[in-house]
């Protein structure tokens, strides 16, 4: 900073944006022991932020970790955790669904490099046990899953983790760290896509791992050689949505259900998932790990063809991709998050041509359903 600053001592009440790459020394010395790691400081900010740093402190405390580490988006996340935990020969155990760019990154990526995966079905650990071998490095796991709202019995897979000494990662992201705490159930590190929830506007991208000192201390390192750090504007925004994380999963919460009662009333749909409703297969599972149940809605209307229809009969929720947003949003999966991925191989997984995945925001929930009331009308004809 410019030395004609006048040197003030009080504090900002907003973190600032250190939108800087680099941080002046005093002098040679003081970098030296900063290597040494004998001083404090910031040396790059590919390596180290103090308005990064700012949102990590939070998301330690919201998961309740020892440390968290914020990343430009949460596929850098997932692949940061995999670059750090694999070697090639390992093979990862997931749950399945998971998000399609995970699974396109198990699947045509970290094969490349001689990984081997293996999947079992979200809502049965039973057959995680049976999955594991000599090999497996760790067990990737995604709760509630996208699309299809299944949930992973964590203490369960991570009690069978534990016997067999395997790491385990969960993706929280469907959840956010307002509904669901995965440490508090033994699971070892969470992973958040920050651009849904955490952020909460749909402006900006962003990825969080949240663990122990010594896992995030590992990742790190991968992180300063991947590149893939956040940068101080992005981590302003999700300081900023941090913020209001807790009201906006409340209301957010509250109005999911209202949605998924009122579409349980329409006869003619096939399936209408949400983990907070009496219906739910995993109703107890999800009740036992989960203190809300988030903004994702999903139903079956029958096929791709009356999907669209519904889709494009909407007037109040629109048709884009993500979610987390204060905007509710509707995605046919096959054509977006799941698309690219064997038609055969997501029908088994649940993930059905007519299926739709909405986003419940912020707005009124009467607003909402009247919404749905007449595109339901216009699609189910
Ligand atoms: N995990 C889940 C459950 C997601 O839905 C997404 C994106 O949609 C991701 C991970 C990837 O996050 P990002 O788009 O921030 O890289």
């Amino acid at each position: 900073m410019s030395s004609k600053f006048r040197k003030i001592n009080q504090k900002p009440i907003v973190t600032p944006i250190y939108q800087t790459t680099t941080f002046e020394f005093p002098d040679t010395d003081s970098i030296i022991q900063y290597q040494k790691g004998k001083k404090k400081g910031y040396l790059y900010t590919r390596y180290d932020n103090p308005t990064i740093e700012a949102v990590e402190i939070q998301m330690a405390r919201l998961d309740k970790a020892e440390s968290s580490l914020l990343f430009s988006s949460g596929m850098a996340a997932i692949s940061g955790a995999c670059f750090t935990l694999l070697t090639s020969g390992d093979e990862i155990i997931s749950s399945a669904p998971v998000y399609g760019g995970t699974q396109s990154l198990f699947d045509r990526f970290l094969k490349k490099y001689g990984i081997k995966i293996r999947y079992f079905p979200a809502n049965d650990t039973g057959k995680l046990a049976r999955a594991i071998s000599s090999k497996t490095k760790f067990i990737y796991l995604e709760s509630p899953t996208n699309p299809n709202l299944q949930i992973v019995d964590m203490k369960t897979a991570a009690k069978i983790a534990r016997e067999n000494r395997i790491f385990t990662l969960i993706d929280s992201t469907f959840a956010s760290p307002v509904n669901q705490k995965p440490l508090d159930f033994g699971i070892d590190a969470v992973m958040h896509s920050a651009t849904k929830y955490l952020g909460g506007h749909s402006d900006i991208m962003g990825g969080v791992l949240s663990g122990s000192s010594t896992f995030i201390k590992r990742v790190r390192e991968s992180r300063k050689l991947l590149g893939s750090c956040a940068d101080p504007n992005q981590a302003f925004l999700l300081d900023r949505g941090l913020k209001t994380l807790t009201v906006r999963m409340e209301k957010i919460n509250n109005n999911a259900l209202a949605v998924a009662e009122f579409l349980e009333t329409i006869p003619g749909l096939k399936t209408v998932i949400y983990p907070g409703l009496d219906s739910h297969p995993q109703r107890s599972v999800g009740i036992s790990q989960m203190s809300g149940f988030g903004g994702i809605v999903s139903f079956d209307i029958g096929s791709a063809k009356m999907a669209a229809r519904f889709a494009d009969s909407l007037k109040v929720i629109k048709n884009a991709v993500s979610l987390g947003g204060t905007e509710s949003l509707i995605s046919l999966p096959i054509w977006t998050s799941h698309h690219g991925i064997d038609r055969k191989k997501l029908v088994a997984m649940g993930i059905t041509p007519g299926l739709i995945r909405l986003s419940i925001g912020l707005e009124d929930k009467k607003e909402l359903i009247t919404d749905i009331k007449r595109a339901i009308r216009k699609s189910l004809k």
